[in-house]
């Protein structure tokens, strides 16, 4: 796959171009759309045909990323498997760096899907956390174990058939 390296003085011309098909997909009233179009101010530390990596604005750790689609899609549910796959890639790319350059001692990677789920942007994004002994984030939930019944329940209805 042919890697992209960003250079600020690109002129137009000379920056390669996302294909047509990538490009044409964006929402004019998207945040992250307006940041991989260049609109918004974003750090951007990484990018290839499909994905853009840019830097969180709202840290949850020192080198918090954000790797999104290049093309606009709301969610988890409606990502096409090329673009999550790319996606996936990336994030596992930044998370090597963020051990060999940031001295991570471990990455969490996040997806939020829907509101209820704490998504608060709705351009699919992949949060990638480096993560630091003794760093401050904890779980959002006690671990505990759960009813066997309710499990198998559970279990029943998600089961393939
Ligand atoms: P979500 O809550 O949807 O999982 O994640 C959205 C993330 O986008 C949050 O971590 C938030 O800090 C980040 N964010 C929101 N607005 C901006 C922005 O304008 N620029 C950047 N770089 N990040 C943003
Ligand atoms: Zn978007």
């Amino acid at each position: 796959m042919r890697r992209w390296r960003w250079r600020a003085n690109w002129s137009d011309e000379a920056r390669p171009a996302a294909p047509d098909n990538l490009l044409a997909m964006n929402d004019p009233d998207c945040i992250f759309c307006k940041i991989i179009a260049g609109e918004l101010p974003g750090q951007i530390v990484a990018q290839d045909e499909r994905t853009v990596a840019f830097m969180d604005i709202s840290p949850a750790t020192r080198g918090h990323v954000l790797v999104v689609p290049r093309r606009h899609v709301k969610d988890l549910l409606e990502i096409e498997a090329e673009d999550l796959s790319a996606v996936a890639l990336a994030a596992q790319r930044l998370a090597g760096r963020a051990r060999d350059r940031l001295h991570a001692d471990g990455v969490n990677l996040l997806n939020s899907c829907g509101r209820a789920a704490w998504q608060t942007v709705f351009h699919f994004h992949v949060h990638v956390i480096p993560r630091y002994e003794g760093d401050p984030l904890r779980l959002p939930w006690d671990p505990a174990p759960g009813s066997p019944e309710e499990i198998a329940s559970a279990a029943a209805e998600l089961r393939e058939d």
